[in-house]
């Protein structure tokens, strides 16, 4: 079997090295050249893109900005697993917003601004702490901007005097004063099966993902049912195929919908090594048309976000159940660089197994990782 998979980065990557053991094949598309690459080397496998997608079985995505007028071309052969709306959702923040009320799922107080005097509005209405998010190719906290105070207004203005909002509206939220993040992957094939993991709690810092901890402490079965049902009412009605993420803000016992992730996402990385099936093989055998595999987790887990690093002991592989996975780029400031996965038997062996880690790396590009070693030690 064969997948076509949009975009040629470490997703692109992973999915190939899951997919490997099962006989498919998993080839990437460089949308900056339209070229088909390996997705590990990168190097051009010297396909006419237009080939490839004949021969393949599937097409996907590993991000959901991908231009237009691939996700259309990628449509019309009816291979395109999640299909192109899923995908447009992710990549747009209005669309995702309107998705989210037409369904009924509780999602963060917001406004739509094509307009810069409709932010006055906003404050009335919202409040006085806001956060302005640019409704398309906005990541990793680009694109946003924070108000804490309501005479930072007209600064705020002017700061976003250059934008077409008309082109591109802005989502205004209410800052809210959430107790933690929380992500759930989950997995929906053709049939309508669904699988979803243990819920993950994850740790930002300056809008990036550090660390992620699963399955996250302090969840009754409730929450995780209340998780389980947002997956399965968005996956239903989105009719979704694949893997698909979904980032939510817990209040006390509720749960609010952040944003959507149609895709593997950074916070499911933990699944290679902590739960009986990844994330990767789990979207390989979605949109492959296989059975679905099994979602419990082996034991506590977390994975540790490298970032803009490139320099550290590969000694840490001396903690047992730790793995590396390096994605091979460049290094660049504030770039996802790699990741590293611990798995164990228990919360504060995990705390101990990430103290144990901070010898090896150097700690200023770890800024979360004494914090939450500290916590699950206990
Ligand atoms: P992506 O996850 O696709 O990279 P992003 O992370 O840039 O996008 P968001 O997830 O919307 O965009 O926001 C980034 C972070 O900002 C969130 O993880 C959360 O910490 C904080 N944040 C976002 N929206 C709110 C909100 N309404 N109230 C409080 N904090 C928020
Ligand atoms: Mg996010």
């Amino acid at each position: 079997m064969r997948v076509v998979v949009y975009g040629a980065g470490q997703l692109a990557q992973m999915m190939y090295l899951a997919g490997s053991p099962l006989g498919i094949d998993v080839q990437a598309v460089d949308v900056n050249s339209d070229t088909v690459v390996h997705p590990v080397s990168k190097t051009s496998l010297d396909i006419p893109l237009e080939q490839a997608l004949d021969e393949a079985d599937a097409l996907t995505v590993e991000f959901e900005h991908v231009p237009e007028r691939l996700l259309e071309e990628a449509a019309r052969t009816t291979k395109l697993m999640p299909n192109i709306d899923s995908i447009l959702v992710g990549a747009d923040r209005v669309r995702e917003k309107k998705l989210l009320e037409s369904m009924s799922v509780a999602n963060c107080e917001h406004k739509i601004v094509t307009h810069l005097e409709q932010l006055d509005d906003c404050v009335s209405v919202l409040g006085n702490r806001l956060i302005l998010k640019a409704s398309r190719d906005g990541y990793d906290g680009y694109g946003q901007w924070r108000l804490t105070d309501p005479v930072d207004l007209p600064a705020l203005k002017k700061a976003l005097s250059g934008l077409d909002l008309e082109a591109v509206p802005l989502v205004v939220e209410k800052m809210v004063a959430f107790d933690r993040e929380l992500s759930l992957i989950g997995v929906r094939n053709a049939k309508g099966e669904v699988r979803t993991y243990p819920l993950a709690e994850n740790l930002h810092h300056q809008g990036q993902l550090h660390v992620s901890v699963a399955p996250a402490t302090h969840v009754d079965e409730a929450l995780q049912a209340q998780a389980h049902d947002i997956f399965v009412k968005l996956a239903e009605g989105m009719n979704y195929v694949g893997v698909l993420a979904v980032e939510l803000f817990q209040v006390g016992d509720k749960l609010l919908v952040n944003e959507l992730a149609p895709r593997v996402h950074n916070s499911g990385h933990w699944t290679q090594s902590g739960a009986v099936t990844s994330q990767f093989e789990n979207h390989l055998r979605a949109v492959c048309g296989l059975p679905l595999g099994d979602t419990t987790a082996i034991g506590p887990s977390a994975m540790v976000n490298i970032i803009g690093c490139n320099s550290f002991s590969r000694e840490l592989l001396s903690i047992d159940g730790s793995h590396l996975h390096w994605y091979g780029k460049s290094v660049r400031e504030k770039r996802k660089m790699g990741h590293i996965n611990v798995t164990t038997n228990s919360y504060p062996e995990l705390g101990e197994k990430l103290m144990a880690l901070s010898n090896f790396l150097p700690l200023e590009y770890f800024p979360k990782l004494i914090e939450e070693a500290t916590r699950l030690k206990g």
